[in-house]
């Protein structure tokens, strides 16, 4: 039998998968590169059209029975417009915001030769144009992050949020495009049991998580063979896991908490949350910077200046948010591993285990302030007290009685 046909009868591809998506039996004579952009076609076709599928049949069918009495529902955020400004805030995010920065030093160290050369009263009165053009500037920075201020689907959080679905979605195909073609030697096929491992635990988290956020992804599982422990997710719910990864987890819980994280970031639009603080405090950045080259009197100072602002920025405002969101889709995705009737006591486990590990390895962790991650011991203590409430939600969904702890 073909090595193809024999794997996509078996359990984990759905009949209705089968019947709808006959590119599963005409990938194995392809080239590498084209293997590749048939399995993201595989994937996409057979998630979006299994789950179109349950979606028509159950309209109203709740995945967690019982009464979700911890369980906010997930709901959708409101559709943003896409502005100018939201798209100078994406330019500022990324690295064009370097140029413009180097632009901001140069023009504020030329705006301090001229303004050496100006009398006393012409350096009052521009003073009082530049204040009235920079508390303009400032009060419609002010109308403009409270205009979108929105709550986050799941832990109703309020964040600032400028950056529209649609344009999130064209930087992460992009992204998604780079890295297929950065790793394609290293990319495992769809029958790889590695692969398999890691597609059925997050086809099973995407159905007892149903929600329009889920829905309107693509959502698909890349593993990547490679000794780096590590998984991530782009906002279009492209899941990348690497095999030194798998191999720290060594059951279908474990590997489930950490599929339940990526998926959440995804859920809670981080990277979108994250991009849209870094461009606007950029954009604060640009400013300070060429006020500090024109107000200083020395470039050494200025350089100075410039890297302490960069440093608390970093440590009072950037880490602790980066922390933040972490510890947030750690909490959601935990919750999701709950619903989908996983062991989610193996998510403390998991986290001591990886601190352990790290002891033993000759890189330590760096301590949580300066990192962008809590470290391990934080995260599994966090977890603990979370676990309860997890417990609770998968009890309401009337998983099977997990077995004592030992
Ligand atoms: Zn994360």
């Amino acid at each position: 039998m073909n090595p193809w046909l024999r794997i996509t009868v078996s359990s984990w591809w759905p009949i209705s998968c089968l019947v709808k998506c006959p590119k599963l039996f005409c990938v194995s004579s392809k080239s590498q590169a084209s293997i590749i952009k048939r399995q993201r076609q595989i994937c996409i076709g057979c998630f979006s059209v299994q789950h179109r599928l349950t979606h028509v049949a159950q309209p109203q069918r709740r995945i967690c029975a019982g009464p979700l009495l911890s369980v906010r529902e997930f709901h959708t955020s409101q559709p943003r417009f896409a502005g100018p400004l939201a798209v100078l805030l994406l330019k500022l995010a990324g690295p064009f915001s370097k140029g413009i920065k180097l632009a901001a030093v140069v023009g504020g160290r030329s705006l301090r030769k001229s303004w050496r050369k100006l009398s006393r009263h012409q350096r009052l009165h521009w003073s009082r144009r530049l204040a009235v053009l920079l508390g303009g500037f400032g009060g419609i920075c002010v109308g403009f992050y409270f205009f979108h201020l929105e709550e986050t689907p799941v832990t109703n959080r309020v964040r600032f949020m400028p950056i529209s679905h649609k344009q999130m979605q064209e930087l992460a195909e992009r992204e998604h495009r780079n890295l297929l073609e950065a790793w394609a030697p290293h990319i495992l096929p769809a029958h790889h049991p590695d692969h398999l491992r890691v597609f059925v635990i997050a086809k099973r988290l995407f159905k007892a998580n149903q929600s329009k956020e889920m829905e309107n992804l693509s959502w698909q599982v890349i593993v990547v063979d490679t000794e780096e422990m590590n998984a991530f997710v782009l906002p279009n719910g492209q899941i990348f896991m690497f095999t030194g990864m798998l191999k720290v987890l060594h059951n279908a819980d474990s590997l489930a908490v950490v599929l339940g994280h990526e998926m959440a970031h995804v859920v809670l639009q981080h990277a979108a949350e994250k991009i849209s603080l870094h461009g606007f405090i950029n954009m604060f950045l640009v400013i300070s910077c060429a006020l500090v080259w024109a107000v200083l009197p020395s470039d050494l100072l200025a350089i100075g200046a410039q890297w302490l602002q960069n440093m608390i920025l970093a440590i009072l405002l950037h880490l602790p948010y980066s922390r933040k969101l972490e510890e947030e889709a750690d909490e959601v995705g935990m919750n999701m591993a709950a619903k989908a009737c996983f062991d989610v006591r193996e998510s403390p486990k998991l986290w001591r285990q990886l601190a352990l590990s790290k002891k033993t390895d000759e890189e330590a962790e760096s301590p949580t302030w300066l990192s962008t991650h809590p470290t391990h011991n934080d995260r599994a203590d966090k977890l603990e007290g979370l676990l309860p409430k997890a417990l609770k939600i998968r009890e309401n969904c009337k998983c099977p009685p997990l077995s004592p702890d030992e």
